[in-house]
């Protein structure tokens, strides 16, 4: 009998706490998706691929989950301020395109990397532009409720009201009083009555195109709003999980909080969870000092940083080896160290099957099985997981050298929980040999040995060379033998 008490690492309370969901069987979990201005870089990957975990344990553990997770297409605006120009607009003026066809080309590319990934898709991906009335709603009710005022055609939710009477402040720790003392801001140049104040709803300048209709002016939604607006209407007033990267608890999601206990009185989250950042080479990623690595150059390799290409899913591994509240370090030589653990977890799974079963055990299998479980109920402690993911390529290495034995059904067990936590849980692929993608690989694999070929028979040796060239740089080694060609993955 597996033990499943999972403990949630809760920002609010910096404790770890037993999950106990609203509902019993259900989760709700929502988490702040990508501003589509641009395509992700690895650590924005980092952060929903750290939620992908936390879906798929939860779903593992037999949770029917409703996992709602965002595309900001409007409201965003540059430094995540109050003032500035919409990221999307501003792209758009840049590459002389529609909003619109920003949102689409970047939403496109998102959903692409999360699916090479092997992420799976949220229950409901809702979009800040398809949800301007419910944002509209909670800022009247904001309003009717005093906790907001507008001022020449702008709404802002007015932090000092609201601390009177709540706590503002409360996820990130930030007191009021030393906000005040720090800022730089001076509330004479705003609007604003308070330099904390944020904007609900923003009136649009002329040159601003994207914009609606509403009572207090033709403008658009600030951007806090719409995860208050699309949390609570598929989810609830109150609901299991809010997650994001670490980059968000203040302002953003401080400003959530508000806004919900503002509107509604119901403090909107029980479990709030942070997922820390990637560094590359020890910095900061930012797209501004280059210092940056994107998806698409990790799989190809086609990044100075990289001596190689790797694998998604390699990426992913050595992601998942640092607790997601780690800052985790990106680096060429991480990575290769990552691949090898990768392919020798790899090896030790597809060995299982031609294991001889022995009359008695060496391996309590029983007690690995729940360590495994302890680790990812320990707040998803995949690293931990993935240690004792390596003790079972020990004891697969030595059964199969007739240094150790185990029974058929501990064999049994083994695989299937290697597989639960390998496949199910942390959503690996085995690259080059997975079971549903070997039927594409040998039709492409053959597709090639046949173009190569139809070059050798036309004395094409520089392009029959180049196919086989490219193919071994892509771990592909073809083998010429008077029967045709075969071939292996390296
Ligand atoms: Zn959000």
């Amino acid at each position: 009998m597996i033990q499943q008490e999972l403990r949630i690492y809760n920002s609010i309370s910096k404790e770890k706490e037993v999950f106990n969901p609203i509902t019993p069987g259900a989760v709700g979990m929502y988490v702040c998706g990508p501003t589509v201005y641009s395509n992700v870089h690895m650590g924005n990957c980092r952060t929903f691929l750290s939620f992908d975990m936390v879906f798929r344990y939860l779903r593992h553990l037999g949770y029917k989950v409703r996992y709602v997770r965002n595309i900001t297409d409007a409201g965003h605006l540059e430094n995540d301020a109050d003032s500035g120009e919409d990221r999307i607009a501003k792209k758009a003026r840049i590459e002389q395109l529609e909003p619109m066809e920003i949102v689409q080309r970047y939403t496109v590319d998102f959903h692409q990397i999360m699916a090479k990934f092997n992420a799976l898709p949220p229950s409901i991906e809702p979009t800040a532009t398809g949800h301007i009335i419910e944002q509209q709603r909670i800022v009247q009710e904001i309003l009717d409720k005093g906790y907001a005022y507008e001022k020449n055609g702008s709404v802002y939710f007015d932090v000092m009201k609201f601390n009177e009477d709540q706590e503002y402040g409360k996820l990130s720790g930030r007191k009021l009083e030393d906000m005040i003392a720090n800022t730089r801001e001076l509330a004479a140049q705003s609007e604003k009555k308070n330099p904390q104040d944020f904007a609900l709803w923003k009136k649009a300048e002329p040159e601003h195109i994207m914009r609606w209709p509403s009572p207090w002016s033709d403008g658009f939604p600030g951007w806090h709003l719409e995860c208050t607006a699309m949390s609570t209407k598929y989810l609830g007033d109150k609901f299991d999980i809010h997650g994001g990267g670490m980059d968000l608890k203040f302002p953003h999601h401080e400003c959530e909080i508000a806004q919900a206990e503002a509107s509604s009185g119901i403090s909107p989250v029980n479990y709030w969870m942070h997922a820390n950042m990637l560094t590359l080479n020890g910095k900061k990623m930012a797209k501004s000092t280059g210092n940056n690595i994107l998806p698409e150059e990790l799989f190809s390799g086609n990044n100075n940083i990289l001596s190689k290409a790797f694998a998604p899913t390699v990426a992913k591994f050595f992601m998942y080896q640092a607790h997601y509240r780690s800052i985790l370090d990106f680096s060429n030589d991480a990575l290769i160290a990552s691949e090898k653990g990768y392919l020798r977890l790899m090896e030790a799974y597809g060995m299982i099957d031609s294991l001889k079963p022995g009359s008695t055990s060496d391996f309590d299998v029983a007690a690995w099985r729940q360590s495994c479980y302890d680790a990812m109920n320990d707040d998803f402690n995949s690293p931990i997981l993935i240690a004792h993911l390596f003790d079972a390529t020990k004891i697969v290495h030595a059964v199969a050298e007739g240094n150790q034995s185990m029974t058929a059904d501990d064999i049994a067990t083994l695989k299937q929980t290697m597989h639960d936590f390998m496949f199910d849980v942390l959503g690996l692929e085995a690259v080059g040999n997975a079971g549903d993608d070997s039927d594409t690989l040998d039709k492409t694999v053959g597709l090639l040995i046949e173009l190569r070929n139809q070059a050798r028979a036309n004395k094409d040796f520089a392009t029959s060379d180049s196919i086989r060239d490219q193919l071994a740089e892509a771990g592909v080694q073809l083998k010429d033998s008077k029967d045709g060609t075969t071939y292996t993955l390296k």
